[in-house]
């Protein structure tokens, strides 16, 4: 608008209706201008102020007109004024001349200046024509592009963007570190440069998501460096979008995983390699414990036939003695035989209907035989009550729970077993007044190979029994737990599901 106008206001004679409307025209472009327009005498003197220049340095027209126009200017930016009138008292025009003025409130004011001479009707130049422009705005946006600018550069990750058709158009150097090519190297190339061959398919996938304005977050996948080299990445792609919200391209944010996922896949491989120790571990207990069984049962055998030869007191005693032993070793081995069974998935259980009454009597009978100092005694009201399982595993759990109870309740002699009929299940309870377990230990009693006191107990063992009971017990689709109480005693109790 300015140029029409100056070219205008230097225009001297026009027809005066001519004249008239063109004064009109240009007094409504200067009333609406968002640009500053003011001018002055060569002097400095103010002579005129539009309605813009009143909101930018907050003074009024009537405030200003007959002024000088160091009014905003900054005491150490006078020296401008001189040179500019001196530009224009030679005739030139002083174009986008970035400074700053002072408004009424004391605040600078960043401007782009523009300064034409006005020439009278007889060739004189009579004064200036200053145009000012704020440029605050573009100041701000300026400096947040160059911040934009400098994160983009000293990103670690790779920045990269294209346009929808795939054309590189932005590089930043972490790019040029990942891939090995140089900015100049790929602006306007095809982003199917890093992309290998076989993953060519991904890109139009990626594509197509931008393009209806979707973001594509973290996808793992792996690009081509400009050495061969397989790079890891993980991919984030948005749209970028103009003015008027159209997709025009893509920018991609790529972070090398490699690191990470060689860690990762470190971690599964000495994953693997613990689990397949552990299933060797698991094999050869096994074997062992097989390889214990057969010469441990012909010294059973051969000790029986022993016992019948024997004739003096002290002879007989001592085979016994030794069977005693011999017996608790086979237990021990086919409680091992048993784990290692469970790990390997093939303990089975023989199914059948029978009376649990009669197999918690069998129990009693064989431990009271061999703890005759322990007196074991059964509180019930039941006389007899079929349950479906396997008859011999649920034993063991009853002579295991009651070795327990005798094994850690010295200098006591009472064990109370309780047997009851809930709404579904049959309760067997096995009590003890022995030496008890610590409220924190109790979680842990029924994990494999766990003892409580390992170190500074009286009693030997593995730290099976109890894990094997659970197995069987849960195998039953019943549920084993212990209340305890140190220097009390504990309680061990499980059920069973009752036939419906
Ligand atoms: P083991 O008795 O061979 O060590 P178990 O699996 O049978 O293995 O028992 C695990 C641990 O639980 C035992 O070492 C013992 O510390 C504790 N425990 C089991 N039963 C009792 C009980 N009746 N009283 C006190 N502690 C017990």
């Amino acid at each position: 608008m300015d140029k029409n106008a100056l070219t205008f206001l230097q225009a001297p004679q026009i027809s005066l209706s001519l004249a008239e409307q063109k004064q009109g025209l240009l007094s409504a472009i200067i009333a609406t201008s968002d640009d500053a327009i003011i001018s002055k005498t060569l002097k400095g003197i103010i002579t005129s102020w539009n309605p813009a220049a009143e909101r930018m340095f907050g003074y009024s027209e009537a405030e200003t007109i007959g002024q000088h126009i160091s009014l905003i200017i900054p005491p150490d930016r006078l020296d401008e004024e001189a040179y500019i009138i001196g530009q224009i008292a030679q005739g030139n025009r002083v174009n986008h001349f970035e400074t700053l003025r002072l408004a009424r409130d004391g605040k600078l004011i960043p401007i782009s200046l523009s300064i034409s001479p006005i020439i009278s009707s007889k060739g004189v130049i009579i004064g200036a024509s200053k145009i000012a422009r704020n440029i605050l705005e573009r100041q701000i946006a300026d400096e947040k592009q160059s911040m934009l600018a400098a994160i983009v550069a000293s990103s670690d990750d790779a920045i990269i963007s294209k346009t929808l058709e795939g054309i590189i158009n932005s590089w930043n150097p972490a790019a040029e570190r990942m891939f090995g090519y140089t900015e100049t190297e790929v602006l306007g190339k095809h982003i199917s440069l890093i992309i290998p061959p076989e993953r060519l398919q991904e890109e139009a996938f990626i594509i197509g998501e931008v393009s209806k304005g979707n973001k594509v977050d973290h996808f793992h996948t792996v690009r081509l460096a400009k050495d061969g080299r397989q790079v890891a990445i993980s991919l984030s792609v948005s749209p970028i979008v103009n003015d008027s919200g159209m997709v025009i391209g893509a920018s991609k944010i790529a972070r090398d995983i490699s690191e990470q996922l060689s860690v990762q896949q470190e971690k599964e491989r000495l994953y693997e390699q613990v689990k397949i120790l552990n299933d060797r571990k698991d094999e050869f207990i096994g074997l062992a414990s097989h390889e214990l069984k057969t010469p441990l049962t012909s010294i059973s055998g051969y000790l029986q036939i022993l016992s019948t030869m024997m004739i003096d007191d002290k002879g007989r005693l001592f085979v016994a003695k030794t069977r005693q032993q011999v017996k608790k070793l086979s237990a021990l081995i086919s409680d091992l035989l048993d784990v290692s069974k469970i790990e390997a998935g093939r303990l089975r259980l023989a199914l059948e209907q029978f009376d649990i009454l009669q197999v918690l009597k069998d129990a009693i009978e064989l431990l009271s035989y061999s703890n005759n100092n322990y007196d074991i005694s059964l509180k019930t009201e039941i006389t007899e009550l079929q349950v479906t399982g396997d008859p011999h595993r649920i034993e063991q759990v009853l002579v295991n729970l009651l070795t327990n109870a005798i094994r850690y309740s010295p200098g006591t002699d009472r064990i109370i077993i309780y047997l009851s009929q809930e709404l579904h299940e049959v309760r067997i309870g096995i009590q003890d007044f022995g030496i008890g377990i610590a409220p924190e230990k109790l979680k842990d009693i029924f994990t494999r190979f766990y003892r409580v006191d390992d170190t500074n107990s009286n009693v030997s063992g593995l730290g099976i029994g109890l894990y094997l009971s659970q197995d069987i017990v849960l195998r039953h689709k019943g549920r084993i737990w212990a209340e305890s109480e140190p220097g009390i005693g504990s309680t061990f109790w499980f059920t069973l599901p009752l036939d419906k």
